[in-house]
């Protein structure tokens, strides 16, 4: 940024209340980065983007006053929740302001008979699932990060997680019935959008909207109890992670990893043993049902037991992406893949062993999809390069797997690759001049 426009910016968003500005370098450097150093392929294009102002409002009204501000100067301005993204959506690429939301917390109101929660976009999982434990309710889905993301982060650049087996995906209709959203204009509009109108700004990765609040829909709360699942062969783990799947439990996760992953994981995760493990969260009545399904797959079972007796890590943090993040921590070569696989599974995954042998490591997580059991997975993948790594997407989906690529930049190339109109009308509507994140969508061409 032209050191005038720096400065011109700086005096006036020193000048605002309720707002914390920083740029120090230590600091302009920490709030440009989020997890994307798990792609290789990231880390290159990114190590050098920067901002060149951050900035924490404490209110509403303060998020009004920065918009307006980068609005009339015409500078970029990039949101960040907790920046534990995977795949650089908050990071700053064409420098400018980075706006970090986690200030702007509250839990506005839970509703006594539906569930339904209004919270400030700022307030990390963690704390909103506590909140909502006190009126007997919980989140239906979380990312494996829920301890330190944000719940606008979420909305705004996750997918689904711990839940997912049985809630689908946080675009799935049901899940977000309304925000509300400040516009990136001169003079910044706050409106309120209903379920059908937010939709376009789910998953869009802040570009086209400040998310300040947002309405969802939470289950009832349960009090999870931790089993794990032994199996000697893959295929009796599949099985039994499929017939879990399809029997009548409650599930609030379904992960199966492969013995080689098992191995590499942290000591509290539980004896190694070189077994297949799956990780189950099921409601208590489902524990017996499990007990059961195990004898038959000859699987030695362990109750570990309630999941809220103990405070620390648990099942929660062994799945999704922290299995890649314990992985990454023995042995950093190592990277991932997130797809969705074809029905059965196994064809797909023994091809893929035959001609990758130990370089591909599974990691399998029952979801469901468009209200079907289904298993999407997570492999670890040992990186070989940008030339292998293709080979082995344009093999996942020749084998007719569905990839979500995590070592792209945009909305869409992260997802089916396909514009969203209604994601970029949106854009045109709340960020006329493309100010919010630029980069980041590509059917936004304006
Ligand atoms: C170990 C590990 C495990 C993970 N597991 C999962 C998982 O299970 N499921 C999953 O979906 N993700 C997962 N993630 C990715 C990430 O942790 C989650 O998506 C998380 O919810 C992001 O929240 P955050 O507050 O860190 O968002 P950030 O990383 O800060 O931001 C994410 C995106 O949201 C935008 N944004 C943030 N706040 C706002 C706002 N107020 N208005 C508009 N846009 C905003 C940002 O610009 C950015 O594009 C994982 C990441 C890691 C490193």
């Amino acid at each position: 940024m032209e050191p005038r426009v720096l400065e011109g910016l700086l005096e006036e968003l020193t000048g605002l209340e309720q707002l914390s500005v920083w740029r120090d370098p230590a600091d302009l450097e920490r709030f440009s980065r989020d997890a994307f150093d798990y792609s290789p392929v990231l880390l290159e294009r990114l190590r050098s983007c920067r901002a060149d102002l951050v900035v924490r409002p404490e209110s509403v009204a303060a998020v009004m006053a920065v918009a307006a501000v980068c609005a009339r100067h015409q500078v970029p301005l990039t949101l960040r929740g907790a920046g534990t993204g995977n795949y650089g959506q908050c990071v700053p690429l064409e420098g400018g302001v980075v706006m970090v939301m986690t200030a702007l917390n509250r839990v506005r109101a839970i509703e006594a008979d539906s569930g339904v929660v209004e919270v400030e976009s700022g307030c990390l999982l963690k704390e909103l699932d506590q909140s909502l434990g006190a009126h007997g309710r919980q989140l239906r889905l979380l990312p494996s990060t829920w301890r330190s993301a944000s719940v606008g982060g979420f909305i705004a650049g996750g997918s689904g997680g711990i839940g997912s087996v049985r809630w689908g995906f946080l675009r799935d209709p049901g899940h977000l019935l309304g925000l509300e959203l400040v516009t990136l204009e001169p003079e910044p509009r706050l409106l309120r959008l209903d379920g059908a109108d937010a939709e376009a700004l789910n998953h869009a990765y802040g570009t086209n909207g400040i998310l300040t609040a947002l309405q969802l829909a939470t289950a009832p709360r349960v009090p999870w109890q931790e089993v794990s699942i032994d199996c000697d062969d893959w295929g009796d783990a599949l099985q039994l992670a499929t017939l879990c799947q399809r029997s009548a439990l409650e599930l609030h996760l379904c992960t199966l990893l492969d013995r080689s992953i098992v191995d590499r994981l942290p000591p509290w995760s539980g004896p190694a043993g070189g077994r297949h493990r799956l990780l189950l969260l099921v409601a208590p009545d489902g524990v017996a049902t499990l007990e059961r399904l195990a004898a038959r797959s000859n699987a030695i079972i362990v109750r570990i037991g309630a999941e809220a007796a103990h405070r620390g890590n648990g099942l929660r943090e062994l799945s999704w992406n922290h299995t890649t993040l314990h992985c990454r921590s023995a042995e950093p070569g190592w990277t991932y893949l997130q797809m969705l696989l074809p029905q059965p599974e196994q064809a797909l995954i023994e091809a893929l062993r035959v001609d990758w042998g130990d370089d591909l490591l599974w990691h399998l997580e029952g979801v469901r999809h468009w209200g079907g059991a289904r298993l999407a997975a997570l492999p670890l993948v040992r990186w070989r390069g940008v030339e292998a790594l293709e080979r082995l997407m344009a093999q996942c989906r020749s084998l007719g797997a569905v990839l979500f690529n995590p070592h792209v930049l945009t909305v869409e190339d992260g997802g089916l690759g396909v514009i969203d109109g209604d994601q970029v009308a949106a854009k045109a509507r709340f960020d006329p001049k493309g100010l919010l994140n630029p980069g980041k969508l590509r059917g936004w061409t304006g």
